[in-house]
């Protein structure tokens, strides 16, 4: 029977947690690949079984599972069963795997197996050398341990056993679902996406808010948003995306205060009221995607000055990276292409010529003094919209 064997990163899910994040594992790829032809999945003995049914399409599949966090490596395997008594307990396997192999071009291999459970009569190395003397028994084939073309991996459990040729790479860190859940302020550029996507990769789910420039603006960076919640739903398949009407509330702002300090009382603003809707979903921490010193709004002295104005924890995991390494990011993830497209940012509405790099909190509080800032939050909670995305669409 046709299967995916899936390995997870042993040190980050020991311990009496194991099992909280082996489940949720289970339950992420049950989404992954309910659509692709994904039957059963189950935790078996330290790693994860998905059965296919005889249709599904493998680079399919494996497209789904490689985004799935919280797995080191997996393969496309075989089962079979152990023969009646302990002479022949593996001839069935040793049958399959011959049989397998020969349609194989390869000139030299090895066999890695690995015992799951202590109380299977054979060893790793019996079980090695017995599959071995058959590979080449049936073959003719010549072992190489050190740098074999072909490796035949087999995994005995207590009731069968597993064999698989291929290894991909997982995408590691932890499951979706394991680190509570954050709010992530989406603006439609390159950073914002990154950074959300280190948060999820580190077990989070993923809110996403975008305040947009209308009525000022057209609805371009809402639809690109929207594209690219929906590119970051592909890694936690259910997400959620508050979309903020920041317009008038810029405008407010506008006529109050002098120019210099805009960007940083828009800022502050977002801030606040990302911070109710974060409460209202249980978030713990809102995450943005700033990159210390990138442009005037990312100072060290205004990234202060914008913190100050938020309650829950606020995470920039891209503070240390350059625009680079974001970007080469941004490509990996798939949301490059998305934000590069044209659009009209709230930010860019209103800006000033010549904007405060070395804000002070002082005066800024004695700004924000003279507006009513529960009636500005409540504004922009009153006009958001939510969008719910899923992936798979279906
Ligand atoms: P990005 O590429 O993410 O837009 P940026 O380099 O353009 O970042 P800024 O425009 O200064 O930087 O924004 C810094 C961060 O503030 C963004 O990464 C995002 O988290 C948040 N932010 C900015 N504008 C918005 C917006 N319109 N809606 C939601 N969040 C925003
Ligand atoms: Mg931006």
């Amino acid at each position: 029977m046709r299967c995916v064997i899936i390995h997870y990163h042993e040190v980050a899910l020991k311990g009496r947690n194991r099992s909280f994040f082996e489940q949720r594992l289970v339950h992420n790829l049950r989404m992954a690949v309910r659509d692709v032809g994904g039957k059963q999945v189950d935790a078996l003995q330290g790693r994860i079984r998905v059965m296919l049914s005889p249709d599904a399409s493998w680079p399919l599949v494996r497209d789904r599972i490689a985004r799935v966090f919280g797995i080191a490596n997996f393969s496309l395997a075989q089962s079979a069963p152990f023969g009646d008594d302990t002479p022949h307990l593996l001839d069935p396997l040793k049958h399959a795997i011959g049989a397998a192999i020969s349609n194989l071009a390869f000139n030299t291999f090895r066999v890695s197996a690995k015992r799951s459970d202590k109380r299977f009569p054979l060893t790793s190395m019996d079980v090695e050398r017995e599959i071995g003397a058959h590979v080449c028994e049936v073959t003719g084939k010549s072992v190489n341990l050190r740098h074999p073309d072909l490796t035949v991996h087999i995994e005995t459990l207590i009731k069968d056993a597993y064999y698989f040729m291929g290894r991909e790479e997982g995408p590691g860190g932890l499951p979706v679902g394991t680190s509570g859940t954050v709010a992530c302020l989406l603006s439609g550029g390159i950073d914002s996406p990154v950074a959300a996507f280190r948060l999820m990769k580190r077990g989070c789910t993923a809110i996403f808010i975008h305040f947009h420039g209308r009525p000022y603006v057209s609805r371009a960076s809402e639809e690109k948003v929207r594209e690219l919640a929906a590119l970051l739903t592909r890694y936690q398949f259910q997400s959620r995306l508050y979309l903020v009407p920041f317009g008038d509330i810029q405008r407010q702002i506008v006529v109050e205060a002098p120019s210099a300090f805009r960007i940083v009382l828009y800022r502050r603003m977002m801030i606040r009221i990302a911070e109710e809707l974060a409460r209202r979903e249980r978030c713990w921490a809102l995450v943005t995607g700033d990159s210390l010193g990138q442009v005037a709004s990312q100072t060290a002295e205004n990234l202060s000055v914008v913190e100050e104005a938020a309650g829950l924890p606020l995470l920039r995991p891209l503070i240390g990276m350059d625009k680079v390494e974001i970007t080469e990011q941004a490509q990996r993830i798939g949301t490059f292409e998305t934000s590069i497209e044209p659009d009209q940012d709230c930010c860019r509405l209103f800006v000033p010529p010549h904007p405060s790099t070395r804000t002070d909190i002082d005066p800024i509080r004695k700004i924000e003094h003279g507006f009513d800032l529960i009636a500005l939050v409540k504004q922009g909670l009153d006009a958001a919209e939510l969008v719910d995305l899923a992936f798979p669409t279906s």
